[in-house]
């Protein structure tokens, strides 16, 4: 039996100083709470900006929460002379779970490579986070029908040389650039089509059970309204949420998909 439990994440990118995030997670505590969400039937996790994780993780240890949480980035390196970086072994020491990997602005603005990110899926591992790799296509491999290939390509460069031993746990997320923050929402069909590609990648690479048992979310204007559509596909397992995960009433309502 593989239990690919739901999950739904909001990262809230560069958005929410640590009061605000105080704020927000508390009324997304609360609004969950009044809902009766059952955790173990959907897990939550949300994706501060580094500033905030340390007082998302008192809220969260204080008040018992069961929300996850888990940074937007990490250093490939573990400690030293890398001014502005933060190292994974500190956000595990903060309780995070997760470390995005890879988003496409960091691999926009940023300019960082499938090889980067390979490193960086490394470092989270070697300090016990799970990470969440971010992939996807622009709109121009969309346009010229080569983004199952393009993807597929990330997907192969950021995992190069780990092993499913290594890589247990791993959560991808699906991301197309054109519909991240656009508006822009790709169909139920174009994300059941690239989280099955995505599946059977990870079976030709790290085998069945792995490919069984590793989420695959969708991302890309996600909202209460088309949540529904988009994890009706059989391999869509989850969504990473960004601009409706800073209202927490809309983003409550995204937990409770069906
Ligand atoms: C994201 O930042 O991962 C994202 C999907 O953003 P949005 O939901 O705003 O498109």
């Amino acid at each position: 039996v593989f239990d690919r439990t739901p999950l739904i994440a909001g990262n809230w990118k560069m958005n929410m100083d640590h009061t605000q995030g105080i704020a927000l997670l508390q009324k997304l505590a609360w609004t969950l709470k009044d809902a009766r969400h059952d955790f173990s039937r959907v897990e939550v996790a949300v994706f501060p900006p580094f500033t905030g994780l340390r007082s998302v993780q008192s809220l969260v240890e204080g008040d018992g929460l069961q929300i996850a949480y888990g940074a937007q980035d990490l250093s490939d390196q573990d400690s030293g002379a890398y001014t502005g970086d933060i190292s994974g072994q500190f956000l595990a020491k903060l309780g995070c779970r997760y470390a995005l990997v890879g988003h496409s602005e960091r691999r926009s603005i940023h300019a960082e490579s499938d090889e980067q990110c390979r490193d960086k899926v490394r470092a989270a591992i070697r300090h016990g986070l799970t990470p969440m790799l971010c992939i996807g296509e622009g709109l121009e491999q969309r346009q010229a029908g080569e983004h199952v290939q393009y993807t597929l390509e990330q997907l192969r460069g950021s995992l190069a040389e780990l092993n499913a031993g290594e890589l247990e746990g791993l959560v991808v997320a699906y991301e197309p650039v054109w519909a991240i923050g656009t508006g822009e929402v790709a169909g139920p069909e174009d994300a059941q089509e690239m989280a099955h590609a995505i599946r059977a990648e990870l079976e030709s690479l790290y085998g069945e059970d792995f490919a069984k048992a590793t989420r695959v979310l969708y991302g890309g204007s996600v909202k209460s309204s088309n949540v529904a559509n988009i994890l009706g596909g059989a391999d869509v397992d989850g969504a990473l949420v960004g601009g409706a995960s800073l209202d927490a009433e809309e983003f409550a309502k995204i937990t409770r998909f069906e």
